[in-house]
Parts: C-alpha cells; structure tokens; sequence
C-alpha cells in the first residue's frame, strides 16, 4: 500500500465540508472482531451469526449463542455493533440440506426465518438477552439488530413483529432494527420498509447477483464482474436519493468499496458510511483521507 507510510486517522475521515467517512468492520469470527478492535474500526457493521451457525453444524445451542454475542460486545468496546439475523441458504448452506435447483432464489434468509419461528425466536431472544446485559452494566451503546434478504415489507414487519413482541416479554426498550437492501425488489419499496426500518444496509455481494443475475460463487461468470457499471451506480444512486428524502441512515456492506475507483464513485454519490473486512480499513482511511482530504 503507496499509502502506508503516513499515518492512520484513527476516527473517521473529516472531509473539508464537514461530512465524515466512517468505516465499519464486517465480522465473520471472533478474530474478525479483534482485528476490528485493534484497527479502530468505527463499529461493527455486520455480524454474520449464521457463519458460527454453521461451524457448528447446525447444532449451535441458546447458550452458546449469548456466549458468542457476549464475546463479540466485549472484544469490540468502541462503536456500534450491528447483528444480522441468521441468512441461511444459498451458498451459506446449513447440514439440514434442503434440495434445491436454485438455492440462490430459493428458501434463505428472512424466508427461512419466517419459515422455522422457533429458531428465529430462540436467535432474537439470545440477541436481546446480550442487549439487555450490556445495557445493564455498561454505558449506552447501540447494539442492534440486522434483517437479511428482505424481498418486499411483510417480510420485514412480520420478523420487527416478533422482534418488538419479545421486548415487551423482557421489558426491554426495542433496540434499532435495520433492513438489508439486497433484493432489487426492496428498493421499490424503501418508503414503506421505512415506515418500520430505523436503516438500511445495502448488501452489496447479493444486490449486485440479483442485479445482474449473476452467481456471486461461479467463477466461470466473474469476470462479468463489474460493479463500476453504469446500470449498478444507477441503482446505487437511487437508493441514496431515497434515503436522504426519507431521511434515514444507509450504509454500504460488502466488498464493493474495498475497490477504490468504487469507493470514489460511491462518496460522491453521497454514501458516508461503508462496512468491510476489518482487515482493508485502513488502507481505505488513508486512501480516503489523500484523496478527499490532503493534510497539508
Ligand atoms: C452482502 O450481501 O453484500 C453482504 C454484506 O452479506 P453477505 O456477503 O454475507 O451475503
Ligand atoms: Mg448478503
């Protein structure tokens, strides 16, 4: 990395009209979180809780859930943390293999979960019970929860449903619950999920698949692979402008700003916010901070 040698913003990037560029860690392990940690990321933009799902095989109980979350609230001390609802399916396939022809279209993510209501209850019931510990002897953070692969609003109401009925059980104030936008269906109805959806995270990896129905997991299709594409920034630039008219926060998940002529297109689109692997953060920071906002 050209820019190593000078040093790392630990913070944000301010740039010179004020706006901060923030980077969050993407964390699919308790490494990932360190590493997170270490490198002052500014939060925890997705936890993947269905990849410690699927290390177990499947057989990951209550118990070691919360131990999990705990561990991960605990390691990460600085910013937000952002846990995503368990996205089974697909190429995160779980040991009770259902046969599909088309897994990438077929039973995962919020459909599973609407599908099996006791296993979405027992992950929203461990999350909330780390939420409520933290909450008890900590400072306020904001530890929350993430819906994946949401084709359209019932989907998301009825999962905020279980989520807001099971805080009344507890007694706890509803933590924010956020929608991924990865299904270019949802983006046609940012406005309604809005009504229920404290933001949005767009999930770049599947947005761009079902974009341009194009297997994120075949590498004989890969090279097609170009999110700098003008009908990509389109879409991209649609969901900003929907955002900054609902006034509501949106981030960018996934590999996509790690390339930097994409970073650049999608700042001056208007995206403040980017999550990635924790371990690229800052050579973004100094890539960001050179481009945007030369120290003098
Ligand atoms: C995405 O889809 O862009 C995303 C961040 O989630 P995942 O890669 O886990 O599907
Ligand atoms: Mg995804």
């Amino acid at each position: 990395d050209r820019d190593s040698r000078r040093e790392t913003p630990l913070g944000p990037i301010l740039l010179p009209d004020g706006d901060e560029i923030i980077f969050y860690a993407n964390v699919s392990s308790v490494l990932d979180a360190q590493r997170a940690e270490q490198d002052h990321a500014s939060g925890i933009g997705l936890v993947r809780t269905e990849i410690f799902y699927l290390q177990h095989d499947g057989d990951w109980k209550y118990e070691q859930q919360v131990e999990v979350y705990r561990q991960i609230v605990n390691i990460y001390s600085r910013g937000p943390v952002i846990f995503r609802l368990f996205d089974i399916g697909s190429d995160k396939k779980s040991t009770r293999e259902i046969k599909e022809d088309n897994p990438a279209l077929g039973y995962r993510g919020a459909r599973l979960l609407l599908g099996e209501p006791d296993f979405l209850l027992e992950q929203v019931k461990a999350l909330l019970h780390v939420i409520a510990e933290y909450r008890r002897e900590h400072e306020p953070r904001d530890i929350n929860i993430l819906v994946p692969f949401i084709s359209e609003p019932s989907e998301f109401f009825r999962i905020r449903d279980v989520i807001e009925a099971q805080c009344r059980t507890m007694e706890l104030e509803v933590p924010r619950v956020g929608v991924m936008l990865e299904i270019p269906s949802a983006v046609f109805c940012m406005d309604e999920l809005a009504t229920r959806a404290d933001y949005f995270s767009i999930g770049t990896n599947d947005l761009f698949q079902y974009f341009f129905a194009l297997d994120r997991t075949d590498p004989k299709v890969s090279s097609f692979y170009d999110p700098n594409s003008q009908a990509f920034l389109r879409l991209l630039e649609m969901i900003v402008t929907a955002t900054q008219r609902l006034n509501i926060p949106v981030e960018i998940c996934g590999e996509i700003a790690t390339d930097r002529a994409m970073l650049r297109h999608l700042i001056d689109l208007g995206f403040r916010t980017f999550s990635v692997n924790p371990y690229v953060i800052n050579g973004l920071k100094r890539f960001v901070q050179r481009e945007y906002a030369p120290v003098k």
